[in-house]
């Protein structure tokens, strides 16, 4: 077993601004050239989160509007009192979508299904610079 680690980066809106990163995850794996093992996609900061959907606008605008309903934008916040940053839904959200994944990879491929694809999650207010690890054990 060896490690393999590699950087990505991203201009996010915030907001619920949603990435696919389903193609620079498969070039990290593609570049570690390993055949088999396991892949954690990884987002540093709490204000941000990583899972998986069909990348398609009716499951996107859904994922958006049960993320509303879940912290929604326009009520109180403990944190919004306690630091001004207004962000107190975007750190509640963050933390329940949470901040990596796990993907098993075989033969060079990973193991996801056909229609679903790695998403990265901004629920920050306002834009930032991400990075997300990608991090690769196998052989
Ligand atoms: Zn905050």
């Amino acid at each position: 077993m060896k490690t393999f680690s590699s950087t990505l980066q991203r201009r996010t809106k915030g907001f619920n601004d949603i990435h696919d990163m389903t193609e620079e995850v498969r070039n990290a794996l593609a570049e570690s050239q390993f055949r088999n093992g396991i892949i954690t996609v990884f987002i540093p900061g709490s204000t941000a989160g990583i899972t998986t959907i069909e990348f398609e606008s009716g499951a996107i605008s859904d994922l958006t509007n049960a993320i509303e309903r879940l912290a929604p934008k326009d009520m109180h916040y403990q944190h919004d009192a306690r630091w001004g940053d207004g962000n107190g839904f975007s750190h509640v959200r963050a933390a329940v979508i949470g901040p990596s994944l796990s993907v098993p990879f075989n033969n060079g491929t990973m193991q996801l299904g056909t229609w679903q694809q790695i998403i990265l999650i901004d629920f920050d207010n306002r834009p930032r610079t991400r990075e997300v690890i990608v991090q690769i054990i196998g052989e």
